[in-house]
């Protein structure tokens, strides 16, 4: 079993498409470990997005992920920072497969609906910025 973090990004709990996104997620075979509704501050979002931040659209990503409430997520299955990659689709939503999140409900290459974490060692990252290790069950 492996963990790995995603968040609901605002544009798709401000559009109340949050319960859609977990059901698809629960119906991939994820498993919810921990879950926290919250809103991002500037150097909460900034801090999180850092390796984009000499990006053009660092800036525009951040105010994007401060604008209203996320969802943060735990996830945990077999192969789960992979397969999570797949379920969400490409980055631009024009280039998602057919069936992924992203194609389902982003509205932009920024207004991506969702989060996940790229590799192994960034998905433990990305947890211990957000979750403590009791509420990952690692104690
Ligand atoms: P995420 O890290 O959010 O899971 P990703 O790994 O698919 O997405 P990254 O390249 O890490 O894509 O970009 C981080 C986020 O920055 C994207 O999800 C999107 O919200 C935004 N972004 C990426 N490229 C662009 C772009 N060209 N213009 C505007 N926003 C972008
Ligand atoms: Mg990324």
């Amino acid at each position: 079993m492996q963990k790995t973090f995603s968040i609901i990004k605002p544009d798709a709990v401000a559009s109340g498409r949050a319960g859609q996104i977990l059901a698809h997620l629960e119906g991939a075979g994820f498993r919810i470990v921990a879950m926290r509704m919250t809103r991002l501050s500037q150097s909460v979002a900034g801090g999180f997005y850092a390796v984009h931040k000499e990006r053009p659209f660092y800036n525009s990503l951040v105010t994007f992920m401060m604008e209203g409430p996320v969802v943060l997520l735990a996830l945990e299955r077999e192969d789960a920072v992979k397969t999570l990659r797949e379920v969400m689709g490409a980055t631009n939503p024009a280039n998602a497969a057919d069936g992924t999140i992203r194609k389902l409900f982003a509205e932009s290459i920024e207004r991506n609906a969702i989060h996940g974490s790229d590799a192994p060692e960034t998905a433990a990252q990305e947890l211990a910025y957000f979750f403590t290790s009791v509420e990952l069950n690692q104690l």
